[in-house]
Parts: C-alpha cells; structure tokens; sequence
C-alpha cells in the first residue's frame, strides 16, 4: 500500500480497464467509468483489505486473494500480463496492475462515509497497530474462546490482519504455545502477547515486507519472502532461545486449521 499510496495520491486516473466481470464476486457496475477521471485522495488499510479513497466521495475496496499481488510500473509492458483483471493508468504515467491468478480477490465501491458498515469490513476487531488493540480489548475478545490461540488470532474478529507467519512469530516472542487454550490469554500473556505482534509487524514493516500482501516492490515481488523469521519454514533448525541438542529438538512444525504451524515446544507454553 504505500507503494500505491505514493503513487496514486493526489493522481488522477487517466484510463481504467477491467478484463474480466469479477474477481470473488461481481464487479460493482460501471467501476471502470466511475475510475476513470477520478482523483485519489489517499489509501486506508483495514485488515487484509485496501480502501482507495477518491475525491467525488466513494470508496474503492480492493482484496488482493491469497494468490494475489499489484504491479506498478511507468512502462506499458510489451505483452499482457497473464490473469491482470484490473488495469489502472494515472495520467502521470504509473500504471498498476491487479493481478490474481486463483480469483480470490475483491473489488467493490462504497461511500467513503460508509466504509465500516461494509459487509466485508463491519466484522474485523482492532487494528493490532492501533491504539484499541491493547491487552484488556485482546483479552476480552478471547474469552469464552475454546479454540487454539493460534486459531483465534487468525480469527479476523479478535485482531485484523494477521496472517498465517505473523501469528507464529508473535506467539514465539510472547512464548505463549500455538496449542493453548484461547480463553487462557488473559492478564500477563495477553500483557506479553500485544506487544509481541506489534514488534513482529513492525519489524517486517521496517523490513520492507508484509503478510497483508498490499505491499510490493515496484518489480511486482514482495518484499514478504526475504524476511528472516524466527521460527517460520524453519522446522527441526536451531531455536535463538534454545541450547541445541540433546536439550532441544529445535523449532517444530504442527498442522492446526490446515495450516503450518511454527514453534519452539521448549519455550512456549
Ligand atoms: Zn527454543
């Protein structure tokens, strides 16, 4: 987003061009002429979602699906890009790309004003880099919770936006167990586990990556995969908490939800 940001901020847009009726769902209708002329104001993230807000007061939502990703490039490319389903140019000449292979992804329009109360977006709980995301509002979000940690922070009504590696790594910082009983988080481990996430985020932030996929580098890759994790994709290698073997088998792999997950089962309890 904040290459988009850049990019698009203040911009109008010279040309929109959608390639196929609809990602998920159905396109709104008439977006590609509701884009065109327009003037962007600025971007908002919420969650996993990307908000595109323009100056005649509407809301672009964009999704990018779990195989999606934006190319941003100054240069028309010599042949079309395989699955690009919306294609945007600035009247400055950027042109951004949705590409999205597998059509998970999702773009709708709405009032700026109106922007909470989409179906998409009336669920989420806090931003964990806002100021509501604090111990107490965690704590409170899982009580009663009688699924894994791990589950309930992918749960996208606890906190907004964490993905799959970022979980991980924060239950590894706070050395709280991905197996532990979500309403069990309260008082000190919520207290360790807030902070936990905000230091994951930001550190991949600062690293130039994000699991919320609506940041890559202006050659369409992202930035995401160079990032050294703790624990993630690093099943049975050494733990940086850890003496080595014999103490420890180092950092572990289980599967919960259908999906990998990471940890040291020395330090996280
Ligand atoms: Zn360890």
């Amino acid at each position: 987003m904040r290459f988009l940001a850049a990019r698009l901020t203040g911009r109008v847009i010279r040309r929109a061009e959608l390639r196929r009726p609809d990602l998920r769902f159905p396109f709104p209708d008439g977006l590609a002429a509701r884009l065109t002329g327009a003037r962007v104001l600025g971007f908002r993230r919420r969650g996993k979602y990307m908000l595109m807000r323009l100056a005649d007061g509407a809301s672009v939502l964009i999704h990018l699906g779990m195989s999606g990703r934006v190319l941003l490039s100054d240069t028309l490319p010599n042949a079309e890009t395989p699955h690009e389903h919306l294609v945007i140019e600035t009247e400055d000449g950027w042109r951004i790309g949705l590409v999205d292979p597998r059509r998970f992804g999702a773009i709708d329009l709405m009032p700026t004003a109106e922007e909470d109360r989409h179906r998409l977006l009336a669920g989420l709980g806090p931003e964990p880099l806002g100021p509501e995301f604090t111990p107490d509002a965690l704590s409170a979000a899982l009580k009663g919770k009688r699924t894994p940690i791990k589950a309930a922070l992918l749960d996208q009504s606890v906190v907004a936006g964490l993905g799959n590696i970022y979980v991980c790594e924060a239950l590894f910082r706070a050395g709280i167990s991905p197996r532990r009983l979500a309403a069990s988080v309260a008082g000190t481990r919520a207290g360790r586990l807030v902070p936990a996430i905000r230091a994951t985020l930001q550190e991949a932030i600062a690293a130039g990556g994000s699991s919320l996929r609506d940041y890559v580098q202006p050659t369409g890759e992202l930035g995401y995969f160079q990032h050294a994790w703790k624990v993630y994709g690093r099943e049975g290698e050494a733990c940086e908490r850890c003496p080595g073997p014999p103490a420890c088998r180092g950092i572990a792999r289980l599967v919960q939800s259908g999906r990998s997950t990471f940890f040291c089962p020395r330090t996280q309890r």
